[in-house]
């Protein structure tokens, strides 16, 4: 029989349109759902998933238009890709189509059936990855490591694998995975960031050298991502190593699914579907019943607080491979310093001495500035001027390598005027310091010495990072300056002492989070040095400060994570915020300040009536302006997040509405579980 059917499809609707984003369509043949189509919308053809055959009463089958055509060579996505964009666009309040297009590889929707089932035959008939490979060496499992694993197959939770750097968590991962593969399952491996860590892919390779591995993360030609999501999506693949977008790949045996370094920011999105892949990977393997590992030597509050109320599994790997101990922690506190040498503040005394002593030694040094350029800021002694971006809140910072001065918001870059613009005065000069000038003053003070740096400036270009982490690996870097991309997952083995220049402004920043975000920054800087258990005992950890005594650092210099989130932990209780309460933040961007402020106003109003939620009033974030557009936003917590999603869910159809009635917003967006307030 071949009735005509209804069947609804996820298309990509433009968004905040009125109409959903699941569209009737009529089909002659019965697609099963999760079926790639092609659909009429308005007068042109657009990519669609078939989500479900329409339920109930089909309206009249003559009413509807047909689909333009069927990717039928593709399996369909299966139900339990389906089941997580739904839940994503739900509680991320995105519309369904626009998320489940948005994370399916680009190029996908350009190929016709065609050309896909050729790409498909030619994948299928690749091998599988090498035969007979030889069984890769691995390390006998200390009984911490025998003890987790033997824990985390038993496990009915999520698992937190906490241990410092150099615990061994990556060969516990490692290992899970080994079971995984073995019971003919795949693994799901998120990091935050592979450019940075090659080395833990490798790892991987090398250990799995029979199956076959592949990477999902946005440094991929569109081409690579395609293949590599189609070999997850035939299940070819066994193991998928990816940053955030990875945890919607669709993997039809999916086993196990690992989050490396689970607290990183770098896991929620930032635009579109503000998602926390994280907590997205929790949700997934719930649904499936299979086990998840959320490793960490500093746990976001969120799953340190969970895993003292015994919804997580919390494992600890308590001591590093090979005996070595954590870097001695020195605070030196700079208010002690004479004055002209804390008028200079370049590095004080005593840390410049530990510097030459590693460089006597052939060790390595790293310095840690989270400012990049030469200064902050350009000044005018004479009248005042600084060097402000024209179209944004923040001041143009100062590059000498190349003489501009740029914009790090908008990126508005210009040749460093000659002399003051305002009043002609020549002796303009930079305030403050970033890492360049960090570099240059570093190179003056030691001299003979090789001074390199690493920041998103020194990397421009292709394989520069990876020409700069070699030079480091093999010894012909000194001393090496940089931004928190130092700290990431290096395992450079020569490094025995790890400096913080300047840390202090997260104590005081106005963002609730920074505080915990700086004592990991700090502590996997710590983990850089003393890599090597030989060297580990005389591996330090320096923090120069003008707050010696403030609580965060002394809970760094005994190392100890637990009492640093016991004390932060029982300061967001009392201040009723995450994970004792849970957020949303409404945003707008517009020209004018008071054409935010009165969507915001209006969007207030309409969520009045929702009982145990609060709205807070519009308060501009902490770069109001960018590129000439105003930014504010308006804060929404409760302290369950149920009634947090209850009203949201209510809320959002008004925000659509409202839109249209502020023609001079330019856009809005909502925010759940926000990072950055
Ligand atoms: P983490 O991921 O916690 O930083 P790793 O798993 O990378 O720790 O382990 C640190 C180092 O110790 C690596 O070089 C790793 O190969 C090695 N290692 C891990 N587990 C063992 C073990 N049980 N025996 C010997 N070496 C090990
Ligand atoms: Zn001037
Ligand atoms: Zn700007």
């Amino acid at each position: 029989m071949t009735e005509t059917a209804a069947l609804s499809v996820a298309v990509e609707t433009p968004r905040y349109s009125a109409v959903g984003s699941l569209l009737d369509y009529a089909c002659e043949q019965s697609l099963p759902p999760g079926t790639m189509v092609r659909v009429p919308l308005g007068r042109r053809d657009v990519p669609g998933i078939v989500w479900q055959r329409t339920a109930g009463a089909p309206p009249a089958p003559v009413e509807l238009r047909p689909l333009a055509a069927v990717l039928s060579a593709l399996p369909p996505l299966a139900a339990e890709w389906r089941e997580l964009i739904d839940f994503a666009a739900a509680y991320y309040q995105r519309a369904v189509g626009e998320l489940a297009l948005a994370v399916l590889p680009p190029d996908l929707r350009k190929l016709d059936d065609i050309r896909l089932a050729r790409r498909l035959a030619r994948l299928q008939r690749e091998p599988a990855g090498e035969a007979r490979a030889a069984s890769p060496a691995r390390p006998e499992l200390n009984e911490e490591q025998a003890a987790a694993l033997v824990a985390i197959a038993r496990a009915d939770r999520p698992v937190l694998l906490h241990g410092v750097t150099g615990s061994g968590k990556t060969e516990v991962y490692l290992r899970a995975a080994e079971a995984a593969l073995a019971h003919g399952k795949q693994a799901l491996v998120l990091v935050p960031e592979i450019n940075l860590t090659p080395q833990l892919e490798a790892r991987f390779a090398a250990r799995f050298p029979s199956h076959v591995m592949v990477s999902l993360h946005s440094g991929l030609t569109p081409a690579q991502r395609l293949r590599h999501w189609l070999l997850a999506h035939l299940g070819r693949a066994d193991l998928v190593l990816g940053t955030r977008l990875a945890v919607f790949a669709s993997m039809p045996r999916l086993g196990l699914i690992v989050v490396d370094e689970e607290h990183d920011p770098s896991f929620k999105q930032q635009e579109g579907a503000r998602y926390s892949a994280r907590d997205l990977a929790v949700w997934r393997a719930h649904r499936l019943g299979i086990a998840v590992l959320l490793g960490s030597a500093t746990p976001s509050l969120e799953t340190w607080q969970r895993a003292l109320e015994g919804r997580y599994l919390r494992l600890a790997l308590a001591r590093r491979i090979g005996g070595g101990v954590m870097p001695a922690v020195r605070l030196v506190d700079m208010t002690r310093l004479p004055r002209d040498a804390q008028q200079e503040r370049v590095l004080a005394p005593p840390l410049l001495a530990a510097i030459r002593e590693r460089i006597e030694r052939r060790e390595q040094s790293l310095l840690l500035l989270n400012r990049r350029g030469y200064a902050p800021v350009l000044h005018c002694s004479a009248c005042g001027w600084k060097s402000g971006c024209p179209h944004c809140s923040a001041w143009r910072v100062f590059h000498k390598a190349d003489r501009t001065l740029r914009c790090h918001h908008c990126g508005l870059t210009e040749r460093v005027p000659r002399a003051c613009p305002d009043c002609g005065n020549l002796d303009i000069a930079p305030l403050g310091r970033g890492t360049e000038k960090l570099q240059e003053q570093l190179a003056a003070l030691l001299p003979g010495a090789r001074v390199a740096r690493l920041d998103a400036d020194s990397t421009r270009g292709a394989g520069v990072l990876q020409q700069q982490l070699g030079a480091m690996h093999a010894g012909e870097v000194d001393v090496l300056v940089g931004t928190q991309m130092l700290a990431k997952g290096h395992d450079f083995r020569r490094v025995t002492l790890v400096a913080a220049v300047n840390p202090d402004a997260a104590l005081f920043s106005s963002d609730f989070r920074a505080p915990e975000r700086l004592f990991a920054l700090l502590m996997q800087a710590a983990g850089r040095a003393g890599r090597d258990a030989s060297q580990a005992a005389r591996s330090e950890m320096w923090v120069q400060t003008w707050h010696p005594r403030h609580p965060l650092y002394a809970a760094l210099t005994t190392h100890d994570y637990d009492a640093y989130a016991a004390a932060q932990l029982a300061e967001r209780r009392a201040a009723g915020l995450p994970p004792f309460a849970s957020l949303a933040l409404l945003r707008a961007e517009a020209r004018t300040v008071d054409v935010a402020r009165d969507f915001l106003q209006d969007a207030s109003g309409l969520a009045a009536a929702h009982d145990g939620v609060t709205v807070y009033p519009p308060v501009p974030p902490q770069v109001s302006k960018v590129a000439d557009v105003e930014r504010l936003q308006m804060l929404v917590e409760s302290p369950s997040r149920v009634a947090l999603q209850r009203m949201l869910a209510a809320w959002l159809p008004g925000l659509h509405e409202l839109r249209a009635r502020h023609k001079g917003l330019l856009r809005w967006a909502v925010d759940v579980d926000p990072l950055a307030i």
